[in-house]
């Protein structure tokens, strides 16, 4: 059978007619960035003022989005995606607590979700924010080269200290980890950090994966040297392979500080980078496994092919395909149902906690192009056939 992703009843077959006209009239919402804006300004306001809002959050928004506020209250979403051959990778969606404490109570809690993941086969995966274990500040001080201070090179060693405890958890449990990337100028450390954690776990089988995002017009370069690295060193590469989420945030500090920006100079480039990483990427897979995040109908359908003329099986578990839950299900469920790997990253925690990663989902959804567009004639498309 022929991958395609037009299959609207295979694409929505978990939703409910009433679930499908809410996540219509979100994305309507979504689609309109003065809409969305001012609808996360206020929805922020309301929580500051203590007015009760979450059950309207939590029955809108959060119910798009995230699997719960709990990894209890995820089990149904989790195995509902199984039921259809999905895999969850639980993301435990706390953003913007930034202080020692709140940076162990992040280390017990994904090494909670890691230990839990490994006794059920429907989640294949850990995930970590290199900035949930450890300040931004740090991390790019560290990407500078600066002289830290003791109390800072202290901190430093914390920080090394849990992304150590968290692949080493993973390893010991025989789970997969993925290491978000976040913004270049804090990246060369927390990449230098991952890099440290391959050396160290990934001898056997692949434990760690660090992402590089296709934004950035260095990152071939950068996938090349790792690989060359892992071949020369005899350790294996793992690649969560991205666009990047960062685009406006990395161009405008570039504009400030008057240097070249890190960032492709148009989308095409960006299109052009991601689609020849993975090629090369999967060119390597003796030594190397690849977790494409993308909503890209093009360069998943350039990989799936890639995989057919080399004759690597669907189900082969060195690449995965995953998109973000309550997003391009069409992709999803429509590669999952020809057996390929799929996943979902699925977003939880707290109502009122997880509300930054949906404002950003928001904000982001309002500037990634087509996208929400798609997503709008699609569940339309999935609406008029189920009423005929
Ligand atoms: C499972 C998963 C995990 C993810 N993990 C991370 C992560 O760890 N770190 C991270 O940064 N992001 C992460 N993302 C988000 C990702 O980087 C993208 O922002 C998002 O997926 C949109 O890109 P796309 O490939 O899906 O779709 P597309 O709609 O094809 O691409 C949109 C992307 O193209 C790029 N772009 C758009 N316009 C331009 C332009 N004018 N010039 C240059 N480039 C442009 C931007 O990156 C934009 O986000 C993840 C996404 C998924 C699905």
């Amino acid at each position: 059978m022929v991958l395609n992703f037009e299959n609207t009843a295979k694409a929505f077959a978990l939703k409910s007619d009433i679930e499908l006209k809410k996540a219509y009239w979100l994305f309507r919402v979504i689609g309109q960035p003065r809409l969305a804006r001012w609808g996360s300004w206020l929805t922020k306001k309301m929580l500051d003022w203590h007015i009760p809002v979450e059950g309207i959050i939590k029955n809108t928004v959060f119910r798009q989005f995230c699997g719960g506020v709990s990894e209890e209250d995820c089990r149904l979403v989790i195995e509902n995606l199984q039921s259809k051959n999905v895999f969850s990778v639980l993301d435990y969606s706390v953003e913007g607590k930034a202080d020692e404490s709140a940076f162990d109570e992040a280390l017990d809690r994904i090494s909670s979700v890691l230990i839990n993941a490994s006794i059920t086969s429907a989640i294949p995966f850990g995930v970590f924010k290199p900035t949930g274990l450890g300040a931004i500040e740090l991390f790019e001080l560290k990407s500078q080269g600066v002289q830290l201070t003791a109390a800072q090179e202290q901190a430093w060693h914390r920080i090394v200290h849990r992304f150590d405890r968290l692949c080493g958890l993973a390893a010991e449990h025989s789970l997969p980890v993925l290491i978000d990337a976040e913004e270049s100028w804090m990246q060369d450390s927390a990449d230098q950090l991952i890099l440290d954690m391959m050396r160290k776990y990934n001898r056997d089988r692949i434990i760690v994966y660090q992402t590089i995002q296709a934004y950035r017009w260095d990152r071939k370069q950068y996938a090349t040297t790792l690989c060359e690295t892992g071949r020369l060193d005899g350790f294996k590469i793992g690649v969560k392979l991205v666009r990047g989420a960062y685009m406006e945030k990395e161009n405008q500090r570039a504009l400030d500080l008057g240097v070249k920006s890190p960032i492709c100079p148009n989308k095409k480039a960006t299109d052009d980078n991601f689609d020849d990483i993975a090629q090369y990427l999967v060119s390597q897979i003796d030594v190397c496994s690849v977790f494409l995040g993308t909503h890209n109908e093009e360069s998943t359908l350039m990989v799936a092919r890639l995989m057919d003329q080399k004759g690597i099986d669907k189900t082969d578990s060195r690449i995965w395909f995953a998109q973000l839950y309550g997003m391009s299900d069409h992709i999803s469920f429509n590669l999952s149902d020809l057996g390929y790997r799929v996943a979902k990253y699925l977003p939880f925690g707290p109502v009122r906690e997880v509300m930054p990663y949906l404002m950003r989902r928001a904000a982001e959804n309002t500037s990634v192009a087509g996208q929400t567009s798609r997503e709008l004639s699609l569940l339309q498309k999935e609406l008029n056939r189920r009423k005929l």
